[in-house]
């Protein structure tokens, strides 16, 4: 039985789709709206659950490859540089950290090239009785392409929700910025992984491959769209006098490479799946980065996108990925809403608090928030 789907995005979520869903004999085509797949972006880390899911969609080892452990996940510093709790080498389980360049590279090798369109741009969605039918702009011209399923995988903004469920609300500002960059190669190394905890602010690092360094600093921001003459100067003004290596990582970092970004989240959505389309991803359950989990996630939903459709007819496949997937990333996403709320506070109250009580608990609560978050099995995603 030969089964078309069409993967809108090849963005993480996207591409894992497509790994998936060819892993298990479908036939796939990705349309994605970039002219080419991005060299640029920053770093990211990833928790147990996505190294599961990945393996489930047989990318294990290459993800592996192209990550670096971190101990970020377990590390937490004030801004003087005193620890309030620290990685313990056997009981914190490390994250991994990479490039996102390097991962949507790797992913995008198990993707044939030519059922790999940039340019395509999705901009309608129409059912008919036995199949969906897309409409994309590809090069200024209009096309169509129909298939037996769409995923949607296009991002916070996605069109596929935004033709598919037109009632739901728009993505909301979480009065939080976030700056990234990455180091350049070898000026700043070896990095073990940490986060520091200023009040209203929050700084990390993760080490990445050939010796690079992502950082990021979030802070609170009441409007979207504020805009800085220099970025890397706005950071290091507001991470003066921070503890090491901080300044010497701002220092080792191209300016022109920072990258700023206003946070937005979505609001729980009633439903993943319709008819024959299905969101996955960002275009989902967009949610702020606090807990590290939205990439994590979109790893999870191809994982069980994949195998669902593997055993089922489409419109039972999706029901039932709808059933499994919405409750967990709903979940994450409002944990990831609320924690900013407490951990990225500005009142001096709310921060001493905070930080008094996380000296106190130190890595024992944190491991077990992890855990609520990273205990997930992957379903089997048969090859055939
Ligand atoms: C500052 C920050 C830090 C983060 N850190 C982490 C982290 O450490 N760990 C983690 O797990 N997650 C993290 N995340 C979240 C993570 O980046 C996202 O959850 C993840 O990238 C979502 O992947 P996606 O494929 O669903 O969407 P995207 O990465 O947004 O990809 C969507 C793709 O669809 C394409 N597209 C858009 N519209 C169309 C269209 N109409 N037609 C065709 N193509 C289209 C886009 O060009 C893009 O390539 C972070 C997010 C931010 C903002």
């Amino acid at each position: 039985m030969n089964r078309e789907a069409i993967v809108a995005g090849a963005g993480i979520g996207g591409l894992a789709a497509a790994i998936g869903l060819l892993r298990t004999g479908w036939t796939v085509t990705v349309l994605e709206r970039a002219p080419k797949l991005e060299e640029a972006g920053a770093g990211w880390s990833f928790a147990p659950n996505a190294l599961r899911a990945a393996d489930a969609l047989g990318v294990g080892e290459e993800f592996r490859a192209c990550s670096v452990p971190t101990e970020a996940g377990a590390t937490m510093r004030l801004p003087g540089g005193e620890y309030l709790m620290r990685f313990q080498p056997g009981t914190d389980a490390p994250l991994l950290a990479n490039h996102r360049a390097d991962l949507q590279r790797v992913l995008a090798r198990h993707v044939p090239a030519d059922r790999l369109h940039t340019g395509a741009e999705v901009t309608g969605v129409q059912e008919t009785g036995d199949g969906v039918t897309v409409t994309y702009v590809d090069g200024g011209d209009t096309r169509t392409t129909t298939a037996d399923l769409l995923v949607g995988a296009d991002g916070i903004h996605s069109a596929v929700r935004r033709q598919v469920w037109p009632d739901t609300p728009e993505p909301i500002f979480q009065r939080i910025l976030c700056w990234r960059g990455v180091t350049e190669p070898g000026s700043v190394w070896p990095v073990n992984g940490f986060q520091t905890w200023g009040r209203g602010a929050r700084f990390g690092a993760h080490p990445l491959t050939g010796e690079r360094v992502f950082w990021f600093l979030t802070v609170r921001q009441e409007e979207p769209g504020r805009r800085y003459d220099d970025d890397l100067a706005e950071v290091r003004r507001r991470t003066r006098g921070w503890h090491d290596p901080i300044p010497a990582l701002l220092a080792a970092t191209p300016s022109e490479q920072v990258l700023r970004h206003d946070i937005y989240d979505l609001d729980p959505l009633p439903a993943y799946a319709a008819g024959r389309t299905a969101l996955l991803g960002d275009a989902a359950h967009a949610m702020t980065p606090f807990l590290a989990q939205g990439a994590c996630q979109a790893l999870e939903d191809a994982t069980v996108l994949a195998a669902e459709l593997s055993v089922a007819p489409v419109a039972e496949a999706l029901a039932a990925y709808d059933r499994t997937r919405r409750h967990r990333t709903q979940q994450v996403q409002r944990m990831a809403r609320t924690d900013p709320k407490l951990t990225l506070s500005t009142s001096p109250f709310t921060y001493r608090i905070m930080t008094a009580m996380t000296r106190r608990a130190s890595s024992g609560v944190a491991r077990r928030k992890s855990a609520r978050l990273w205990d997930w099995t992957p379903p089997v995603v048969e090859v055939r």
